[in-house]
């Protein structure tokens, strides 16, 4: 390539990045796959080593990240955060270790070998010991304000263990595989836009201008570095990561330490291998000097430092035929086109079928049935198209359409203002109903044992289900004429069921599927109200007064509990048995083992044997009469002579309102 012809493709890749970064590191929303933005950056960086001078003064080669979003302040790090240079094969890594020890006149190096956990960098500020400040990385010298956010983080420590004067710890805040899944799908069957991948997903957690929308996410985080402390030395990064986690953060324990580079790309191999059974998706490892005196003597670029590396991983895709578009009904109506694929191995097991997401996407992305496509699994779980290989067609692909009415009921679909999500509106369409089966008796809701998609077709199929609370009422001598149904299969799907029944109030607010209820804001109601039916009175307003209930999910609770159908399904599961007051099953949680409680005076929030019911499902029990053998006195409005002897005895008397902070958890 000549000099000019450099200099265009230079200026075109600039712009292209540029639009890249912005896409992934402002709006948390990329257009292209990791690896595709990889190699457009490898070109560019190539392209500038050969021609240096006709590099753009905005070249993203040679900065961090991104700029703060709007409605956030802006930070300063005490000490820049940068990136981290990329290794993309092993040759990368002896190069590396090549140049590390040429930096050091052939000084013995060790290395500090870590997972690169694909998450969003933060740094955390705690100044005599408390977390003062919380930051993302943004542009290495600036980033945004993210105190409120990281603080509903619960595994980051608001207060160190010893409390050192000054200390800014570096680490990553992450999303597990299973909440990003979660996530996508609550996403999903509410119509809205689904996150590329867990980083994403965290960033676009963390970067909300509601902390209680992070709440509501399931974040955590991982601390790997300190960029700066006060009353404390360390020598050494291994020595600093064993300090960080004495002082209460949590550090990867996946971490090994060698002086040869062959150690270290073996340790590599090891775990591009068995990275498919972590909890949480790493996309490399991070080699790290471990000496700091040699770090300092290595330095750093204005985008990296030189004495560490990112060794990325090969991207993992597959290449498969879409063999067929397939529309599948979720619980809440929504229309999911479905990508049904030749089985092919990607990222360590068969995949068959692929979320489309909705029609926009299938159209960006120009996906026919019949077509040549690139897979792979996002956050490392969920399969999905990444481009058509569209040198492979044929002309004899057909274009999808998305059908105008349900493939179920047949219902004509509607598709609402500024949604992308197509609905079936049939409340009783019996593909919704099926979905909302599977979802009820799954393991978060209900956790109905040996009640899979499988049985739950055959029940279905028999007349003998519609919805959930039929199942309450079913018989033995229902089952036992089904195929596969034999005395002792019929005994165990009847105990699960029975023992169902028990499952605690924050479990069935889950089941019910409520749109945008997932199983945490299920635990909030529950802990809030208390009772099945005092969350069934709760007005919009009061429901927006709950800590993490923003008003669309107010007013979709509030609009669940007006549809006639609902309270008709509420009261068969009641009739059935089925525990519609907090406090059953919680594991562990007995708080109130061998406490005896009095209860007095008009209560607002419970009846009072709703109260009694919590009390006895957390272990305690209620009595008629105080004496000095009573632990508490819950008092109401208007309490009598009950309280005064409480008084007299010395028994901590409590406010409703105190009850409900010793319930909450
Ligand atoms: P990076 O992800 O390649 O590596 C640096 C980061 O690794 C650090 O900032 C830190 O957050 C993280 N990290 C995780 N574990 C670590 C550990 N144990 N020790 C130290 N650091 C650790 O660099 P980056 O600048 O954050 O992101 C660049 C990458 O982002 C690109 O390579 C690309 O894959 C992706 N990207 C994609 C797009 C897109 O459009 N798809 C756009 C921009 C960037």
């Amino acid at each position: 390539m000549d000099r000019d012809a450099a200099a265009k493709r230079i200026a075109e890749l600039t712009e292209m990045l540029n639009e890249h970064n912005y896409n992934y590191y402002v709006s948390d929303n990329p257009k292209i796959s990791d690896a595709e933005y990889d190699g457009l950056m490898q070109e560019l960086i190539k392209l500038e080593e050969a021609y240096p001078d006709v590099a753009l003064p905005d070249s993203p080669a040679r900065r961090v990240g991104g700029e703060p979003a709007a409605g956030f302040e802006a930070v300063s790090h005490l000490v820049p955060m940068l990136s981290l240079s990329n290794a993309f094969g092993e040759q990368d890594l002896r190069d590396f270790d090549r140049r590390v020890r040429g930096g050091l006149d052939g000084h013995t190096v060790e290395y500090v070998v870590e997972l690169k956990i694909d998450g969003l960098a933060v740094s955390l500020l705690y100044e005599n010991g408390i977390f003062v400040r919380g930051a993302t990385r943004g542009d290495g010298e600036t980033g945004e304000d993210i105190t409120h956010n990281l603080k509903t983080i619960n595994s980051i420590p608001l207060r160190l263990r010893r409390p050192l004067p000054q200390m800014e710890v570096r680490g990553e805040a992450y999303m597990p595989k299973k909440d990003f899944s979660r996530i996508n799908r609550e996403r999903e069957e509410s119509g809205l836009p689904t996150f590329a991948n867990p980083r994403n997903a965290a960033a676009g957690s963390l970067r909300q201008l509601d902390p209680r929308v992070t709440a509501s996410r399931a974040l955590d985080a991982f601390l790997y570095g300190i960029g700066r402390v006060s009353g404390m030395t360390v020598t050494g990064h291994r020595e600093g990561l064993q300090a960080l986690q004495e002082l209460g953060f949590k550090v990867n324990p996946n971490i090994r330490a060698f002086e040869d580079i062959e150690q270290v790309i073996e340790y590599c191999r090891e775990w591009a291998e068995k990275r498919h059974d972590l909890p949480y998706e790493i996309d490399g490892m991070v080699v790290k000097v471990n000496d700091l005196a040699l770090q300092t003597e290595l330095g750093a670029t204005s985008k990296s430092p030189r004495w560490a590396i990112a060794y990325k991983f090969p991207a993992e895709e597959a290449e498969t035929v879409v063999r067929d578009i397939y529309v599948r009904v979720g619980r809440t109506g929504v229309l999911t086109p479905t990508a049904n694929l030749e089985p092919v191995r990607v990222a360590g097991s068969t995949v068959s079928s692929a979320t489309l997401h909705n029609i926009d996407i299938i159209r960006e992305k120009d996906i026919r049935i019949g077509d040549h496509v690139v897979i792979h699994k996002a956050g490392d779980v969920i399969p999905e198209v990444v481009r058509v290989v569209k040198d492979k067609r044929t002309g004899s692909e057909v274009e999808f359409l998305m059908p105008g009415e349900c493939p179920v009921c047949r219902t004509g679909v509607q598709r609402a203002d500024g949604e992308v999500a197509v609905r079936c509106p049939n409340e009783i369409c019996p593909g919704r109903e099926r979905e909302g089966l599977i979802h009820f008796v799954s393991r978060d809701a209900m956790d109905i044992e040996g009640l899979g998609p499988a049985v739950i077709d055959q029940l279905v199929g028999a007349g003998l289900i519609r919805d959930a609370a039929d199942l309450y009422y079913l018989k033995a001598e229902d089952l036992l004429g089904l195929e596969r149904m034999g005395k002792k299969s019929v005994d165990n799907l009847l105990n699960a069921i029975e023992k169902s029944k028990h499952k605690d109030l924050a479990q069935l607010i889950f089941a019910l599927g409520i749109r945008h209820v997932g199983a945490r804001t299920g635990k909030i109601l529950a802990a809030h109200f208390g009772s099945m039916a005092r969350l069934q009175e709760a007005e919009v307003e009061q429901l927006t007064t709950v800590r993490e209930i923003g008003p669309k999910m107010a007013e979709s609770i509030a609009a669940y509990f007006r549809e006639p159908v609902n309270l008709e399904l509420l009261d068969r599961l009641k009739t059935a048995g089925v525990n519609f007051t907090r406090g059953v099953e919680q594991a562990g949680e007995r708080p109130f083992d061998g406490k005896t409680f009095v209860l007095t005076g008009a209560l607002e929030k419970y009846t009072r044997k709703e109260a009694q019911n919590i009390i006895e499902n957390l272990g305690g029990k209620v009595s008629s009469s105080v004496s000095k053998k009573t632990d508490y006195v819950l008092a109401g409005t208007e309490a009598g002579s009950k309280m005064d002897k409480a008084t007299a005895l010395g028994v901590t008397v409590i406010s409703e309102d105190d009850f409900e902070g010793m319930i909450s958890f």
